[in-house]
């Protein structure tokens, strides 16, 4: 059996923070805290951000850029065409996996059954909130229940 070195990826943060890579240019340390707070409500802690940065760096997936001169602080990682090979390869085993989880996010125009995506348009009708393509469709919907 080959040895593996790769790196295993085997929790959302470690995931995300790949997706964080792959679509900036440039990330800090700080950045991706942010942001998996923001995005994921997770807190996690700087060492282990730092510690899977620093392992991706020497495996050559990353490389350290710095964006300014006066400050350490502000130390970017940007991914190498390796780094980017990387994460291809990781992104395309979890394929299915993403399939699913955006499946079951995707809902419907309550009016006319067409998918919802990231814009829609969401109105409380009757109590209850419902989610349609447009305002129009919205108002159709509206005038049915009259
Ligand atoms: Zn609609």
């Amino acid at each position: 059996m080959a040895e593996e070195t790769e790196i295993k990826i085997q929790n959302l943060t470690k995931f995300y923070m790949l997706v964080l890579l792959k679509s900036n240019d440039t990330v800090t340390g700080y950045f991706i805290l942010k942001k998996l707070e923001k995005d994921l409500g997770k807190t996690a802690s700087p060492t282990y951000v730092y510690d899977f940065l620093k392992s991706l760096k020497s495996q050559g997936y990353v490389k350290d850029v710095t964006k300014s001169k006066t400050s350490k602080r502000s130390k970017g990682y940007q991914l190498t065409s390796q780094g980017h090979e990387f994460i291809d390869r990781i992104f395309l085993r979890f394929n299915n996996l993403i399939e699913v989880a955006i499946q079951s996010r995707l809902e419907i125009c309550a009016s006319c059954g067409v998918r919802l995506y990231d814009n829609y348009h969401s109105e409380k009708i009757g109590g209850k909130d419902l989610n349609f393509c447009c305002k129009h469709c919205a108002k159709a919907f509206k005038n049915e229940q009259m």
